[in-house]
């Protein structure tokens, strides 16, 4: 089975809308940290991951993978109901990330107004980290390429 892709529209450097409701919203640190948002031209949802929580940073980093709609409507639907069973949810996540396709995409996104600020590839060989959201970090040399250039603040 190929790995799901995003489709053409988030995919592009020219995204700057992501429409990220609450109810896609699956974990939260100080906003989405990671979220089913889908395309809003042709409802395709993909998979956003924090890759970069730090406070100084005006914007937040995300990673951007496609999903398979059947994939994110099946952990929607066995998770909807507010089990209680955090073993369970913690096992339907697993097997949700493990359905996305590869992270191909960076996002700068402002976190008051969730507006996209720049959208790029991941470059190649790019390390995201993982672990707990407020420990994530992008290196400083990626996140500076990825900012094209911007002034260290
Ligand atoms: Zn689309």
């Amino acid at each position: 089975m190929p790995a799901a892709a995003l489709c053409a529209h988030l995919a592009s450097d020219e995204l700057r809308e992501l429409a990220i409701p609450e109810e896609c919203v699956l974990e939260a640190f100080h906003g989405p940290a990671l979220a089913l948002p889908r395309c809003r031209d042709c409802g395709r949802p993909a998979l956003l991951e924090l890759v970069d929580a730090s406070p100084e940073r005006a914007s937040r980093l995300y990673s951007l993978a496609g999903l398979e709609p059947r994939d994110a409507e099946l952990f929607l639907r066995n998770t909807r109901h507010g089990s209680c069973d955090l073993a369970r949810r913690a096992r339907e996540l697993q097997a949700l990330l493990a359905c996305a396709g590869p992270r191909e995409r960076l996002l700068a996104i402002d976190p008051a107004t969730r507006q996209v600020l720049r959208a790029a590839a991941r470059p190649a060989g790019l390390l995201l980290p993982t672990g707990p959201w407020r420990e994530r970090r992008l290196g400083a040399r990626e996140a500076r390429a990825f900012d094209g250039g911007a002034p260290e603040t």
